[in-house]
């Protein structure tokens, strides 16, 4: 084992994968430890996926590993700067779609799939046309749609080609503890590698903890001084329909991104993450706090009858409270504590009835629920008036443009929560106010999907690079 590496990349999801592909191409010489909590990608299980129960494991194989929480989603990379982060606060928007083709062509080159949605198609435009309408957003985006068999056979051919290059080792199993600096630069960190505490040396330190890690990262920022920003909290619910409601949407633009505002509280809401034939699933949190998701699978042999997708109101809490992800883990806590830990379903009949939905009531739903192990509850006991009612009232517009949406038989999964890290403060190279310290991807709230989260680790891979001359 050696102690001593040119970079370390704390966190082997697509922000650290893309720092090791981009500083290898250019610099096979660097000698580059990437370390993750997780376990590396064939090892990574999710008994929930493979059993249909959640073990609650201590490291979640869902979120944690190899290829972080982009290992199991579906792999839908948005090909627009609009989408999926805030690079264009770091930089052009041409800038940022350079780096978003650059990106792109590593996914094609590791065996992505090239088929794109929502690319000029005059039926995009109608959509836009029909739902301003009803005052709804559309935002346009292409999505390379990788599905989640192959966005899992992707990052695994990056890995396999990584960890084949002589200048870069992969640890699994180990956990970044505390940044080390001296005077004001980074030297390294200390590390707990399955069970021994290594200090680590390192001449330079590329943070990329993801959602999972951003907790420790804001713990260690504060420690350090560097300064950071709430971000806002999205929290909502996965709403589930059968294909036909949405079918017309997704069929040219795979994910329809839908936006409006609450009519009682104007508050925004957004659709997000929507799988056209997919399943429900749940993911955890620090080993205790279960969220809901989803994914699809691009063979059509494993496609559902439903298409799933979140619905999200997002709030940015001003001061003097400063702690948005813990608030959302207490409502999704909630949701786990009604349900013995898990994942809470509720039809949407139900809830606009005021009664709880339970087991003899989901049965006779005509959208039979894709993720077995939800539990029939009341989500008005769980999320704020304000969300429920916005949610609802998004529900009855968006049915304007997918008729049977704003159904009694419409499934909705509690809860799901999208803990924006804290945004630490870095420059336009993501380098923070500590010498030789970048902090990037979701972990450092400055993206939220696999496209931007990659774009990060280029820009910083090229920032090191131009430093060693
Ligand atoms: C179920 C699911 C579906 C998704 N679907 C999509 C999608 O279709 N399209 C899309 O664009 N995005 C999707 N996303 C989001 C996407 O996966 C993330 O935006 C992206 O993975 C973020 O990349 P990242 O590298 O910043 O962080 P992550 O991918 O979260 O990786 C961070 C890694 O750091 C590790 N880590 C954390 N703390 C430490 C520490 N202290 N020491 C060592 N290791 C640590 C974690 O174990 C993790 O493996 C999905 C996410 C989930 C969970």
């Amino acid at each position: 084992m050696h102690n001593k590496y040119d970079v370390l990349i704390i966190g082997a999801g697509p922000a650290g994968i893309f720092t090791a592909l981009e500083l290898n191409k250019t610099n096979n010489n660097l000698k580059i430890l990437i370390v993750d909590k997780g376990r590396t990608i064939e090892k990574r299980k999710c008994p929930e996926r493979t059993q249909g129960y959640c073990s609650k494991c201590a490291v979640c194989g869902i979120t944690s590993g190899w290829s972080g929480a982009g290992a199991f989603s579906d792999g839908k990379l948005s090909l627009s700067p609009e989408v999926g982060g805030r690079l264009t606060e770091y930089m052009s928007e041409g800038e940022a779609q350079e780096l978003i083709d650059y990106a792109d062509k590593y996914y094609l080159g590791f065996g992505a799939r090239d088929v794109v949605f929502g690319l000029n198609n005059q039926r995009v435009e109608d959509i836009a046309y029909e739902a301003s309408k009803h005052a709804i957003q559309l935002i346009a985006c292409p999505v390379r749609h990788l599905g989640t068999e192959h966005a899992y056979k992707v990052l695994k051919e990056m890995h396999d080609f990584l960890i084949n290059q002589p200048n870069i080792d992969f640890w699994e199993l180990t956990k970044a503890e505390d940044l080390i600096i001296e005077g004001n630069k980074i030297t390294g960190a200390t590390l707990v590698s399955k069970g021994e505490r290594i200090e680590l040396k390192a001449q330079y330190v590329v943070a990329a903890p993801g959602r999972g890690g951003a907790e420790w990262l804001k713990e260690q920022t504060d420690k350090l001084g560097i300064i950071t920003e709430n971000n806002e909290v999205d929290i909502g619910v996965r709403v589930e329909v059968p294909n036909s409601v949405m079918d017309h949407l997704t069929k040219d633009l795979y994910e329809a991104k839908l936006v409006y505002y609450s009519d009682s509280f104007d508050n925004k809401v957004r659709s997000f993450c929507m799988n056209p034939g997919g399943v429900v699933s749940g993911e955890h949190y620090d080993g205790d706090v279960a969220v809901v998701n989803g994914h699809s699978y691009a063979d059509p042999s494993l496609k559902t009858k439903n298409t799933n997708f979140a619905l999200l109101v997002s709030t940015r809490f001003t001061e003097p409270f400063n702690q948005p992800i813990e608030y959302g883990k207490y409502v999704a806590r909630l949701a786990n504590m009604l349900t013995g830990g898990g994942i809470m379903v509720q039809r949407l009949g139900d809830l606009l009835k005021g009664r709880r939905t339970d087991y003899d009531r989901l049965k006779k739903s005509t959208t039979v629920p894709t993720m077995q192990g939800a539990v029939p509850g009341d989500l008005s006991y769980v999320l704020p008036e304000r969300y429920l009612t916005s949610i609802t009232e998004t529900l009855k517009a968006f049915d304007k443009i997918a008729p049977g949406l704003y159904s009694r038989n419409t499934l909705l999964y509690g809860v799901e929560v999208k803990f924006y890290s804290s945004k630490v403060k870095v420059n336009n190279d993501f380098r923070t106010q500590i010498d030789n310290l970048y902090a990037i991807g979701d972990g450092a709230g400055i993206t939220r999907g696999l496209m931007q989260a990659s774009v990060t680790g280029i820009v910083v891979a090229r920032d090191i690079l131009g430093k060693q001359g």
